[in-house]
């Protein structure tokens, strides 16, 4: 009798979408091998190489057998830097006992999800907002409630609108700042003011993604559990990838109130245990060294923005903010929605990113990754060069439509 094999998937995981920035960069890498002379501007990841300090202290790690299981959530010393640089950078005081690291920041967020939502909850993710947040509220039978936002308040959710969002399902509130897409930071006045909201709702976790600390063109970096009337209440998240240019080696953690940080821990006993031991050892190094040491990076970044902002500015019919934070620029495409080229006509973000990857050869990622189907994903983690012969080549493909 033949075999009958029943190829079915959990309805968990059916429900679920690709993450979009990998599929874009996937996209980009086939057309790649296939010989396309592709830019790929799709991924958010540093193109600088991990600074050398860190690197000679990962191959330490290895020469002293730092080779076992670690404990779940990372190594004491590893949780101890973490604290120092909490105080140092952030005013936070935490304990180790409130830190768990994790197999990078997304790993801590998903974490979260399953830690803390039952079915049914509800979470606030104000939009545009970070591709994976979405999903990993679904895996957690929970229910996502966005919150539009728009370039006219450069992409910043306000306390009334999140009031108006508030219900007594709402169990968390998701954000980052700097914000993956938008590149909006918030004031500490604006923190602050949402903080003023949430405590009033003493059921609601407030999940702040700081991931992009580091790359802020603003001065200071402002966490939302710097006010203690709210810090019971937040979960600060944050890691290695984007500051320190380490997202291969896959670190990142959270400080929490205890019971948080004891959920997560237990959960990621069973799941994946503790992270890299060597990772963690390079990570260390990386939290005890002094913020300097990322000031030409910074100072490339802040270089770059103003390059794309200003080569972008010359293309017809973008709508751009100005990004004070993060390595990306999210400008409103939808004055082309409706127009075409060779018979193709472009309805959509999702549209307009397939054309400018097929007959620009630049990848991007559509806004309805991110919530906001008018824009469109430009991360200028590139060289000055590559950005300028990238926007060339978008302006040139926009220019086909007609
Ligand atoms: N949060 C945001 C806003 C991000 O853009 C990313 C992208 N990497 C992450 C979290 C996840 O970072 P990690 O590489 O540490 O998992
Ligand atoms: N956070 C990055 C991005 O937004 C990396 C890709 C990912 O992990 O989704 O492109």
């Amino acid at each position: 009798m033949e075999k009958q094999l029943e190829k079915v998937l959990s309805d968990r995981i059916n429900s679920l979408s690709e993450s979009q920035t990998l599929a874009m960069t996937g996209l980009a890498r086939e057309l790649k091998a296939q010989g396309k002379n592709i830019i790929s501007l799709s991924i958010g990841e540093p193109d600088f190489d991990t600074p050398d300090f860190i690197k000679d202290a990962a191959k330490k790690a290895i020469d002293d057998n730092f080779t076992h299981y670690s404990p779940v959530p990372g190594y004491p010393e590893l949780r101890q830097a973490i604290c120092t640089k909490l105080k140092r950078d952030n005013n936070l005081d935490y304990s180790p006992n409130d830190i768990v690291v994790s197999t990078g920041a997304k790993h801590s967020l998903a974490n979260l999800a399953i830690t803390i939502l039952n079915p049914g909850d509800e979470v606030i993710i104000p939009a545009p907002y970070w591709v994976s947040y979405l999903d990993m509220v679904k895996i957690a039978e929970a229910k996502p409630v966005i919150v539009n936002t728009s370039i006219e308040t450069d992409f910043k959710v306000t306390a009334t609108q999140l009031k108006n969002a508030i219900t007594e399902k709402t169990r968390m509130l998701w954000f980052s700042s700097p914000c993956n897409p938008s590149g909006s930071v918030y004031t500490k006045e604006e923190i602050e003011e949402i903080a003023q909201l949430i405590k009033n709702y003493p059921n609601i976790i407030i999940v702040s993604d700081e991931i992009y600390e580091h790359i802020s063109f603003t001065g200071k970096h402002e966490s939302i559990a710097q006010f203690d009337f709210i810090k019971d209440q937040v979960v600060t998240v944050n890691g290695v990838s984007k500051g320190f240019a380490m997202t291969g080696w896959r670190l990142g953690f959270i400080a929490a109130p205890k019971w948080i940080a004891d959920g997560c821990n237990k959960m990621q006993g069973q799941f994946t245990s503790g992270t890299c031991s060597i990772t963690q050892k390079a990570a260390q190094v990386a939290f005890e060294a002094d913020p300097i040491v990322l000031k030409d990076m910074q100072t490339a970044f802040k270089n770059r923005r103003d390059l794309v902002l200003s080569l972008m500015a010359e293309i017809p019919g973008l709508k751009l903010n100005e990004p004070k934070g993060a390595f990306y620029v999210f400008p409103d495409v939808s004055s082309y929605f409706g127009k075409s080229y060779n018979g193709q006509v472009i309805n959509n973000a999702t549209d307009l990113s397939m054309f400018i990857l097929n007959e620009g050869l630049v990848a991007l990622v559509t806004g309805e990754a991110f919530g906001d189907p008018n824009c469109i994903r430009l991360s200028y983690a590139a060289s000055e060069e590559v950005l300028t012969e990238a926007i060339k080549r978008i302006k040139d493909t926009l220019a086909l439509l007609k």
